[in-house]
């Protein structure tokens, strides 16, 4: 299938590496002309010279900015002033018993998984609506309608940006901009896969076992039984952001392994 991303302008936010740089890389691989987003220069100019290397023919540059303030975003948005698809996929999240989570964690949690793409959305969404055509695409997660127990601070926010993406297609009604949100389950990005090989040393074994014990115990509802790969997500992702999506807006896409229960 053409995508028909050749020349269409993408930011992905928090793309130096994870689920973030396998969506720059798969839209590179589209045609797209890709801007990557991390806090360092240092950590941009890598990412941008591995998508080189993957992707020798690909238009790609970056901006290093932090996107967990309204200073942050506006450091982005006067380098990266326009653009035609914009992925919000920063996120961090943070095991802690909700009893310990302070004030401070709510708030940093909100700013950085919600903030960050409402301001980014709240720039991009009016030129992409005189343009007649837009994608904007919030990574949340399986957590926004399975809250986790471990992180309730993290499902919160994770749950907000569906009721924003939600929100921001009923503006589109009309136009040809769409804003959808893709919820990936369990995923092998550097991100997670650090923090579970922490968990497999503390707990004395392979990070093969402390996966197959993740799935038992703490998800058993996965079909999959393993880590999605960051790729698996990206597909996904890709698809929504091209032209052949149009009719896909206002949706919650699960790319889940199968761990929500439910049939839609
Ligand atoms: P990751 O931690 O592996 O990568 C995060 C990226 O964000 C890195 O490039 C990092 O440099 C960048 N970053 C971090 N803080 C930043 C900031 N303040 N400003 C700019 N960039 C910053 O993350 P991931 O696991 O790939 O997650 C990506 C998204 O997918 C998040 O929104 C996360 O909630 C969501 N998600 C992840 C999983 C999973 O299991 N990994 C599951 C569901 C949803």
């Amino acid at each position: 299938m053409d995508l028909q991303l050749s020349g269409k302008r993408a930011l992905v936010t928090g793309s130096t590496a994870g689920i973030g740089f396998a969506i720059a890389l798969e839209l590179a691989r589209e045609g797209a002309l890709v801007t990557v987003n991390g806090r360092t220069p240092e950590g941009v100019a890598a990412a941008v010279a591995r998508l080189r290397k993957e992707v020798p023919q690909a238009e790609v540059g970056g901006v290093a900015a932090d996107l967990s303030t309204a200073y942050g975003a506006e450091a982005l948005l006067r380098q990266c002033p326009a653009t035609d698809i914009l992925v919000n996929n920063l996120g961090i999240f943070d095991p802690v018993p909700f009893e310990q989570i302070p004030d401070s964690e709510w708030l940093r949690f909100f700013e950085v998984n919600v903030m960050s793409g409402v301001r980014l959305a709240r720039h991009y969404l009016p030129a992409m609506k005189a343009a007649d055509w837009g994608r904007i695409v919030f990574i949340s997660s399986e957590s926004g309608i399975n809250p986790p127990a471990e992180m309730v601070h993290y499902g919160m926010t994770k749950a907000a940006q569906l009721s924003v993406s939600r929100g921001l297609a009923q503006t589109t009604a009309g136009t040809g901009v769409t804003v959808n949100a893709v919820l990936p389950g369990p995923t092998r990005s550097e991100g997670a896969a650090a923090f579970f090989g922490k968990l497999a040393a503390e707990q004395g074994v392979s990070f093969e076992e402390a996966e197959r014990r993740f799935f038992a115990e703490a998800r058993p509802t996965s079909l999959l039984k393993r880590f999605i790969e960051p790729a698996e997500v990206a597909a996904l992702v890709t698809y929504v952001c091209s032209p052949r999506s149009a009719a896909t807006n206002g949706a919650a896409l699960r790319v889940d392994g199968g761990v929500v229960p439910t049939m839609c």
